[in-house]
């Protein structure tokens, strides 16, 4: 069964959030499955990666975007050094650039993408059994597929719609429509929502079925899904949460080269402590108070606008002293007040920016990892907290609510029912009274670190609903 994921992201290729991991490691594990090849189409970027392996041009075409030509090429990476078969779009001036997102033209460069596939694979008679869009950049496929004259040949070809973030739905003007292979326009409603072309509104209804990246999630999108409510739960029947699951080979404190003191469960208590020494002195930290993290997006689904707030009302109220650091990037406001705070307070620090290297350390560093997300369609921080004996405490939401059970039930977390300062702090200060035991401390850590979150169930969910 030869399925093609289709992804502006994908680890190391190119990486801004969970998309990657996700795009990077399923195909891998899908591919241990004797009857699955998978392999992963992404846009062209100007990376390292693709100076660092070697490609060869597989394709060689134009596409048209109204009057528009634009040259098409498709690159195939020649050692299969990810374990599947990356090929890499590439559009001159729309899909050369340095990063997946932030430009004004997207919708031209993620349109561009589409067409690009489309052609290649209808040009070179090549028929895969399912296509598998990731999010609403290759949200228009399934609806091209069935609908562009010019891609005819893949007419009936099975598609999967995955939703990582339903957030972004891409909508864009009806002035688009001029920059579409033509199509019967009987069917201009399958584009439709409310006015606007919305990829991911085509994706649900156009596809063979969708997915979201937990259970959770899916049961909240019925509820509150920008707008699409009332689709999600008109196309229910094909509709299938399937948690993520985390490239365990990546993601090992044993052999991770990205931390400074590797270890396993055996020693995690002893060498967990080196780490965390050596982060609090490079930050200025005290290394002996317990030390919560923060990794990610400065979006207000991630409940980053609250740590400002947080964080000065946490160290001031104390209960027996902490440490916090954050790493992210993104909203400016809430860059600079994080920076401020950090020249204040002795006890915080921030790095701002996208440092891999620097997240692996803290998840190996971290007693506490933090997320006050309002939407967490899975979260793969606290799978990766988890596994590298760091205690998430999250919001009662999405694949969080899947994924992390609270001591009290019974689970190694500690959840909050709303992402809101007081209830954070007070999940914080349980979290501060539980270091002071060490007994009880050292026991979680170690429960954490069992946590099975391996790519191989979820794979084999991702199979049978193929075979579907
Ligand atoms: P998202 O909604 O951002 O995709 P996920 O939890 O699914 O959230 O995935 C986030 C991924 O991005 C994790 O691998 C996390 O470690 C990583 N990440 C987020 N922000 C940063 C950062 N500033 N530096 C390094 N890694 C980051």
């Amino acid at each position: 069964m030869t399925i093609f994921h289709l992804s502006t992201e994908c680890y190391p290729v190119a990486k801004v959030g969970g998309l990657a991991d996700v795009v990077g490691a399923l195909p891998k594990y899908q591919n241990k499955i004797k009857e699955v090849n998978a392999k992963v189409v992404m846009p062209w970027y100007n990376k390292h990666f693709v100076y660092d392996y070697d490609f060869e041009v597989v394709f060689d075409g134009f596409i048209y975007q109204g009057s528009n030509m634009l040259q098409v090429q498709v690159m195939k990476e020649t050692t299969d050094v990810l374990g599947f078969e990356l090929f890499m779009v590439k559009i001159p001036g729309l899909l050369d650039r340095e990063n997946p997102y932030g430009y004004e033209d997207e919708s031209f460069q993620f349109l561009a993408f589409q067409q690009g596939i489309l052609h290649w694979l209808t040009a070179m008679k090549i028929r895969p059994d399912v296509l598998h869009c990731h999010d609403y950049h290759t949200g228009l496929v399934p609806f091209m597929i069935e609908n562009c004259y010019e891609f005819e040949f893949l007419k009936g070809v099975k598609t999967i719609g995955t939703i990582h973030n339903g957030e972004y739905q891409g909508m864009m003007s009806w002035d688009m429509v001029n920059c579409m292979p033509a199509f019967d326009h009987h069917k201009w409603g399958l584009l439709d929502w409310n006015g606007f072309i919305n990829p991911l509104a085509s994706m649900i209804k156009c596809c063979s079925a969708f997915t979201t990246v937990s259970e959770g999630y899916l049961e909240e999108l019925f509820v509150s899904f920008r707008g699409l409510e009332s689709l999600v739960r008109e196309e229910f029947s094909k509709a299938y949460g399937i948690i993520n699951g985390i490239d365990t080979d990546v993601w090992n404190p044993q052999t991770d080269p990205m931390i400074d003191f590797n270890f396993n469960s055996k020693n995690a208590l002893k060498i967990k402590k080196k780490n965390k020494a050596k982060l609090c002195k490079e930050y200025g930290l005290n290394p002996e108070l317990p030390l919560f993290a923060f990794i990610g997006r400065f979006a207000t689904e991630k409940g980053a606008d609250l740590l400002p707030d947080l964080i000065w009302r946490s160290i001031k109220q104390s209960f027996g002293g902490l440490n916090i650091i954050v790493l992210g990037s993104g909203n400016a406001y809430i860059e600079q007040q994080l920076k401020e705070l950090d020249s204040v307070y002795s006890n915080f620090a921030t790095d701002i920016g996208y440092k891999e290297h620097l997240s692996h350390k803290i998840y190996a560093s971290a007693d506490f990892l933090l997320m006050p997300s309002r939407v967490e369609p899975c979260g793969l921080n606290q799978m990766y907290a988890m596994r590298y004996g760091t205690v998430p405490v999250v919001s009662y939401t999405g694949g969080l609510r899947d994924t992390v059970k609270d001591i009290t039930t019974g689970g190694s977390g500690l959840n909050f029912t709303y992402p809101g300062v007081d209830d954070i702090i007070h999940a914080m200060s349980r979290g501060v009274n539980i270091y002071k035991n060490k007994a009880q401390m050292d026991e979680l850590v170690l429960s954490n670190m069992k946590f099975d979150f391996a790519w191989e169930k979820s794979a084999e969910k991702y199979l049978t609903l193929y075979k579907n």
